[in-house]
């Protein structure tokens, strides 16, 4: 695991007490590698939504992998909200669906917890792979807003004001977490810890 501020290795996944700022997120956990199969797995689940058995059987790994974690078990005690990662409108709109919601759902069901689309992405970002750490920051800074059309609007000033897990199905290096949390952290949110399937 590493630290999403800094991109060290991090033994327990949680951001680096020294590195840790006011809107900086606290951490991130990863259920597999992304490698071999399961890159084919994840490729398939991204762009052929047909496949409703594939994504239980996600689900199920990323569950299963999270529950074996004693520092996401500590963490999990604060019962955060689940947020997915959210797409840019016109990519939802040729996709259909997102991914990272999909998984928020699934994981919403086994845990227990709210899911919430209180993030909007409001611009295209390109694809952050081939990109280098700073253009990877750079690609993401200032993408996300809080969603104004969330409602109910009592929800989401609740989870405003308490602790999230914010989901995505790959983790490389960290940029979109890191920009996602700080978006949140600005508005009332307290505690944030990132949630991925697969780590690059
Ligand atoms: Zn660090």
């Amino acid at each position: 695991m590493i630290c999403l501020a800094c991109n060290k290795p991090s033994i327990d996944g949680l951001t680096h007490p020294l590195c840790r700022g006011k809107y900086t997120i606290d951490g991130a956990f990863s259920a597999i590698a992304y490698k071999g199969i399961v890159k084919k797995l994840i490729y398939n689940f991204k762009y052929k939504p047909h496949l409703a058995d594939l994504r239980n059987t996600l689900v199920d790994l990323f569950y299963e992998s999270l529950i074996q974690n004693e520092i996401f078990q500590k963490v999990f005690i604060n019962k955060p909200a689940l947020v997915p990662i959210p797409l840019f409108k016109t990519r939802l709109q040729k996709r259909g669906y997102n991914h990272a919601q999909l998984l928020a759902e699934g994981l919403s069901k086994k845990f227990n917890l709210r899911t919430a689309k209180i993030l909007q992405r409001i611009r295209e970002t390109k694809s952050q792979f081939g990109l280098r750490l700073k253009e990877r920051k750079e690609n993401v800074k200032d993408a996300f807003i809080l969603n104004t059309k969330y409602s109910p609007r009592g929800e989401a000033d609740t989870i405003l004001n308490t602790n999230v897990f914010l989901v995505d199905d790959i983790l490389t290096t960290g940029s979109t977490l890191f920009e996602a949390a700080k978006t949140l952290k600005k508005n009332g949110v307290k505690k944030i810890w990132g949630l991925t399937l697969a780590r690059d």
